[in-house]
């Protein structure tokens, strides 16, 4: 490897990062990563450090996973690529779909569709519902509904149901025919309350009325995270997502729901929608699936959409949609492998466990630091919430959260920011020492960030 001077400056000169001011390169470098083990990493001066982001909330099975690695490896040998398009397939896509019909089978999910990642996925989600009802004899049904808050990518479609303003303005028009309806967050929201339910019930009784004013006849899907993660980690009441889901049955509108992060095991469920007793018409899936070893997805489709599509002769239920690497062989071996091993691990039960450790030493920091405004997850999925004042909620400053992030990672720890949140999404086999490690990096940046 390069030395550490040559990586700086050339970053800082060639490379544009996604997610980040192309100005910050100098002034704010990154960490260089240059090796991985277990559920650790190790920069390019030689620090280890306990990985809570698990990659970015996708190496769920740790670094060392030698059965994806040898997946990997040996689908290279055998056949390092072949398209899905009409006319060829391959075997380990097909052992894919199998497989993948076997996993969602309790949710009621029988045909896979595979992208090369997350935002394809959703992109591709948005599309087959538009089809869906155009094929049902419903061409008018083409406008989405979201939730503020929610994360669904950054491509054209993904970015207009996205509900953050910052991954929407500067790429303004966006599609038109989007709306969106508040997030179920109990620490902020517009109805006066911190009771989950209550808001439940105060977004379900919007989402009906906004299905009166711009007609069901009009709406072809809300797209969902059953968690929502880049958000901030907004865990929504028990009653949520069951009521949106009866919501969109009343009204013809199909459900998306967007698992990206949470389908395989995060929440502490083998699926999100599971979690809150949901069957959604379409899952998008990515991350997770292979491990974070090799860019793929799949959207995973319901038995009534399926029946729409392989029921129409007509030219219109072509899927005139796909991607060159639409379901990469090598991607495929790498989701066999990494479906195997997560089953084998049985990670979504240690999800679980830990969560509910790293949640409740979370809760313990808020009482200690007045820093901290909120504490919230579900799973390995989790996130503190940094304000200046807790009776205002303000948020804390960049450079408070800065030195949260700092002193962790001088602790051995890499965390994330986004805005004023630590987020939290470690590998799903992390033990109970290392949920304390964690806890008490956060701790120390938490106390050193008191008198930033
Ligand atoms: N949807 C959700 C819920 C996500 O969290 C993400 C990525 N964080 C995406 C979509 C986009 O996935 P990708 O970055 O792989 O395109």
């Amino acid at each position: 490897m390069r030395d550490s001077n040559f990586l700086l400056e050339n970053n800082a000169r060639h490379l544009w990062h996604p997610m980040a001011h192309p100005a910050e390169m100098r002034k704010n470098p990154p960490r260089i990563v240059a090796a991985a083990d277990g559920v650790e990493i190790v920069d390019v001066h030689g620090q280890r450090l306990l990985d809570g982001v698990g990659g970015l909330w996708n190496v769920n099975l740790g670094y060392s996973c030698d059965p994806v690695k040898q997946a990997i490896r040996d689908q290279l040998e055998d056949l390092p690529y072949y398209s899905a398009f009409r006319g060829t397939t391959t075997s380990p896509l097909i052992e894919l779909s199998y497989e993948l019909a076997e996993w969602f089978r309790e949710d009621g999910l029988v045909r896979s569709f595979f992208t090369s990642g997350g935002s394809d996925s959703v992109e591709t989600a948005l599309r087959l519902a538009r089809q869906y009802h155009k094929l049902n004899g419903q061409p008018e049904r083409t406008k989405f509904i979201a939730l503020k808050k929610g994360y669904h990518g950054t491509h054209f479609g993904g970015a207009s149901v996205n509900g953050n303003s910052n991954f929407r303005r500067a790429y303004e028009p966006l599609l038109p025919g989007v709306l969106h309806l508040p997030a179920p967050f109990t620490y902020r929201n517009p109805f006066n309350t911190a009771d989950g339910a209550e808001i439940a019930q105060a977004i379900a009784r919007q989402f009906e009325e906004e299905i009166a004013f711009q007609g069901a006849d009009t709406i072809a899907a809300l797209i969902m995270e059953p968690v929502l993660g880049a958000g901030g980690v907004i865990v929504p009441h028990e009653t949520f997502m069951p009521l949106m889901r009866a919501i969109c049955d009343r009204h013809g509108i199909l459900l998306i729901a967007d698992e990206v992060i949470t389908a395989f095991g995060r929440t502490g469920a083998w699926t999100g929608s599971r979690l809150w007793g949901v069957k959604p018409d379409l899952i998008c899936t990515a991350k997770a699936i292979t491990n974070g070893y090799f860019p793929f997805g799949a959207v995973m489709i319901a038995q009534k959409v399926a029946d729409v599509f392989e029921g129409n002769d007509s030219s219109l239920g072509s899927i005139g949609h796909g991607y060159t690497y639409s379901g990469h062989p090598v991607g495929a071996a790498a989701a066999l492998a990494t479906l195997k091993e997560t089953k084998r691990l049985n990670v979504a039960a240690n999800a679980a466990e830990r969560g509910e450790e790293l949640l409740a030493g979370l809760v313990r920091l808020q009482e200690k630091h007045a820093l901290v405004g909120d504490a919230r997850g579900k799973g390995l999925m989790c996130a503190l919430e940094l304000v200046s004042d807790r009776s205002s909620k303000t948020s804390a400053s960049k450079q408070v959260v800065q030195k949260v992030y700092d002193t962790a990672y001088e602790a051995g720890v890499m965390v994330r920011t986004s805005g004023a949140n630590i987020i939290l999404s470690p590998p799903l086999v992390i033990t109970a020492e290392h949920v304390n490690r964690i806890l008490s990096a956060l701790d120390a940046g938490l106390s050193a960030a008191a008198g930033v």
